[in-house]
C-alpha cells in the first residue's frame, strides 16, 4: 500500500470525513514547495494554514528535532526541562510578555485566555465577572470554549446553546460601548480576523478596546494564533497598534510545523490560575520547546521580521497590479505582511479558483465568503511570490 491510489482509498474507507480534500497525497517539502506522492509539484502559498514559518524541511529544524528526539521527548510538567526553560525565556524576551502557559495548538490557548480571564476576578478577590465579548465574524477555534467566542455561525450550528459570550461588529466601537458592563471579564479580538476573510482592525480600533476595557475593569485578550510570531512583520501584530493586550494566545506559526500553543499574560494575571486549576500533558514537552526555539532563533538569526515587511510590502504592490488586470473578477486585496488576500467579486465561484489554481501547481486556501488567502513560510523569496502571482493570473484569465 503506497501509491496514491491505495492511500485515497483508506482515506475514502477509513478518515472521519470532516474535511473536503483534493484527491492527491503530500509526499514532501523544501522551503516553499510541496511534491505530492504522484511527483507534482506545488507552490506553496498556505503553509499549512500560516504554520510552517520556515518552509518545509528547513535544515535547523529538522536538526534541532533530530537533536532533541535523542535525548529527552517528554517527561510531562510534573518536571521542568532544559529546552521549555531556554525557550520561556526568549519567547518572554521577543513577547514583552513577562508570564508564559504552554499547550498545544490555538484552541487550547484560546480556552487558557477564556479560563484566565474568568477565573482572574474571584482569584483576586473581586466579584465574579464571566461574560466575555467578542466579535461577529471572528475565529477562535472548535472546543466549545473557544467556539462560544467564535462569531460565526456556520461553526457552530448544531452544537446546542452556548453561554456567557455576546458578539458585536468588528471594527464597531460605538457597539462594544453599548455592550460591556460591569459584569465583564474580558474582551477577545483577532489584530486581522484571518478565517474571517483577512480583515485588519480599523485605525484606532485596538487601541479603543483597550481603553474601553480599562474603563470596565476588563481583560483585553489577543487571539494572536494565526497573526503573531512574526506573520505580519513584527513578533505580535498587536505591537504595530501601540497596544498591549493583558493576555495573549498564540499556536500556529510557533512551532514551525511541530504542535505547541502557548498562552502569555503579564504579572498582574499570574494568581489566576493557581497549581490544579488548568493544565496540560503534552503542554511544551521538550519535542515542541525545540522547535518552537528553533522557530524563535531563526526569526532572530536571519532577520526575518523585517524580511516580511518587506516582502509584505512587494506582496501587496504586486497584488493591487492582479487586481488592477482583472475588474470583474478581483473585488479588492488587502491584509498586512505575509497575511494577505485577493477578495474574489461576487460573481465568482472562490472554490473554483481555489481548484484551478492547484491544478496549475499553486496551493491558496479560502478565507471568509470570497477572500484567497495568501499565508506563506516567511521564508519565502520574491522570486517565488511572483511565480505564484504569475499563476493567479493565468487561472483567472482563463
Ligand atoms: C487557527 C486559529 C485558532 C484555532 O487554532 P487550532 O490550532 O486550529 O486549534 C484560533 N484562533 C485563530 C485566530 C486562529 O486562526
Amino acid at each position: 500500500m503506497s501509491t496514491q491510489p491505495e492511500l485515497l482509498a483508506v482515506a475514502a474507507e477509513h478518515l472521519y470525513p470532516n474535511y473536503r480534500q483534493p484527491a492527491l497525497v503530500m509526499a514532501r517539502g523544501k522551503g516553499s514547495e510541496l511534491w505530492d506522492l504522484a511527483g507534482k509539484r506545488y507552490l506553496d502559498f498556505f503553509a499549512g494554514i500560516a504554520v510552517n514559518t520556515l518552509g518545509h524541511s528547513e535544515p535547523r529544524l529538522s536538526a534541532a528535532l533530530a537533536t532533541q528526539a535523542q535525548e529527552l521527548l517528554h517527561v510531562s510538567n510534573y518536571y521542568y526541562t532544559a529546552t521549555n526553560l531556554h525557550l520561556v525565556a526568549a519567547l518572554t524576551r521577543l513577547t514583552g510578555y513577562p508570564r508564559v502557559f504552554f499547550c498545544n495548538s490555538g484552541t487550547e490557548a484560546v480556552e487558557a485566555l477564556l479560563k484566565l480571564a474568568r477565573r482572574h476576578f474571584t482569584a483576586s478577590g473581586q466579584p465574579e465577572r464571566y461574560r466575555v465579548l467578542s466579535f461577529d465574524n471572528s475565529f477562535h477555534g472548535r472546543t466549545l470554549g473557544a467556539l462560544s467566542l467564535t462569531g460565526q455561525p456556520k461553526y457552530r450550528e448544531g452544537f446546542g446553546p452556548m453561554s456567557g459570550v455576546t458578539h458585536v461588529p468588528y471594527g464597531d466601537l460605538a457597539a462594544v460601548r453599548a455592550a460591556v458592563g460591569p459584569d465583564l471579564a474580558g474582551i477577545i479580538v483577532e489584530p486581522i480576523q484571518g478565517e474571517g476573510g483577512v480583515l485588519e482592525a480599523p485605525p484606532g480600533f485596538l487601541a479603543g478596546l483597550r481603553a474601553i476595557a480599562d474603563e470596565c475593569g476588563a481583560l483585553l485578550l489577543a487571539d494572536e494564533v494565526q497573526t503573531g510570531i512574526g506573520r505580519t512583520g513584527t513578533m505580535l501584530a498587536f505591537e504595530q497598534a501601540g497596544v498591549k493586550a493583558d493576555a495573549v494566545a498564540l499556536a500556529k506559526g510557533l512551532g514551525g510545523g511541530v504542535p505547541i500553543g502557548a498562552m502569555l499574560c503579564t504579572e498582574a494575571l499570574a494568581g489566576a490560575l493557581p497549581p490544579g486549576t488548568h493544565g496540560s500533558t503534552f503542554g511544551g514537552n521538550p519535542l515542541a520547546s525545540a522547535a518552537a526555539l528553533t522557530v524563535l532563533t531563526v526569526i532572530e538569526q536571519d532577520s526575518l521580521l523585517a524580511a516580511v515587511t518587506r516582502k509584505g510590502a512587494f506582496l501587496a504592490q504586486r497584488l493591487a497590479t492582479l487586481a488592477a488586470a482583472h475588474p470583474g473578477k478581483i473585488a479588492t486585496t488587502r491584509g498586512l505582511g505575509l497575511l494577505q488576500a485577493v477578495v474574489l467579486t461576487e460573481a465568482m465561484d472562490p472554490g473554483a479558483v481555489l481548484a484551478k489554481a492547484r491544478d496549475a501547481g499553486l496551493l491558496l486556501t479560502l478565507a471568509g465568503s470570497h477572500a484567497l488567502r495568501i499565508s506563506p513560510a516567511l521564508t519565502i523569496t520574491e522570486a517565488e511570490l511572483d511565480e505564484g502571482i504569475a499563476i493567479l493570473d493565468q487561472v483567472l484569465k482563463g
